[in-house]
């Protein structure tokens, strides 16, 4: 479903992506992990074509992404790719369910009554049923990052690119986050994810991708990547995480 190959970003003089290629399939879970600048984000960033890149193939479905340009030429791309932030970004004075809501009718245009019905449904599968009418501020940080989950599923994406989700959460409403990803997984949603939360890389992804100065190092089964890793870069950041 998204393939890339030999992409390659600069920023000013510095080369940031040297040559990413990277295949996910349909209903798989892909982790991206490596250390702080190594270029995790930069690569979510051009999948959704938030970024363009320098050089090298990006495709997502039907789309080919390197080879769009202006905003208008985006937007089916967009709908069809969720983007969910550390940062959730919610309206703080809509309500939780008109949080979930409102993308779908402003822009793919929906009906306001069946967008809501789904988003209950959404915030129910989140487990936030009983939440629609409270406002973002009277929720924990979990909490608000699960309705930010309801509102990537709200836009119906094929594919949802998460990146450090739970990098500025509670210790204790981790969980419940990362719970909501793995049942989205378990359930089939094809996931890019950057993420510092090893045991959930080993536990849920079906491949994990070691970054490292703008390259995949290293790319295998979690159980092959973490047992038996292959490259000395990706023994060193184990060992330094684990
Ligand atoms: P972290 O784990 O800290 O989030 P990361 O692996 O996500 O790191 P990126 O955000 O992809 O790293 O950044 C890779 C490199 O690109 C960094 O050196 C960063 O400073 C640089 N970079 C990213 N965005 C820009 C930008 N808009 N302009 C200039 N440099 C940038
Ligand atoms: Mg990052």
């Amino acid at each position: 479903l998204i393939e890339l190959d030999g992409v390659r970003k600069s920023f000013g003089d510095t080369e940031v992506l040297k040559g990413i290629s990277l295949n996910v399939g349909k209903g798989e879970a892909v982790c991206v992990i490596g250390p702080s600048g190594s270029g995790k984000s930069t690569i979510l960033r051009t999948i959704n074509g938030l970024l363009p890149v320098d050089e090298g193939f990006i495709r997502v479905g039907e789309h080919r992404v390197h080879e769009l340009r202006s905003d208008r030429e985006m937007r089916p791309l967009r709908r069809q790719v969720a983007m969910v932030f550390q940062q959730y970004n919610l309206f703080p004075h809509r309500t939780v369910l008109e949080n979930v809501a409102m993308a779908p009718v402003q822009v793919l245009g929906h009906d306001p009554e069946e967008v809501r019905e789904r988003a209950v449904r959404l915030l129910a599968k989140v487990h936030l049923d009983g939440k629609e009418s409270r406002y973002p501020g009277e929720l924990s940080g979990g909490q608000q990052q699960r309705v930010a989950i309801a509102r990537a599923l709200a836009m119906q994406p094929e594919v949802i690119l998460f990146d450090e989700v739970t990098a500025a959460l509670d210790p204790e409403t981790v969980k419940g986050v990362l719970e909501t990803i793995r049942e989205l997984v378990v359930e089939g949603m094809t996931c890019v994810l950057v993420t510092h939360e090893m045991r959930f890389a080993r536990e849920v992804s079906h491949r994990v991708c070691f970054t490292d100065h703008g390259r995949i190092v290293e790319s295998a089964p979690p159980a092959e990547l973490f047992d038996a890793p292959q490259d000395p870069r990706t023994r060193e950041f184990l060992a330094q995480v684990l």
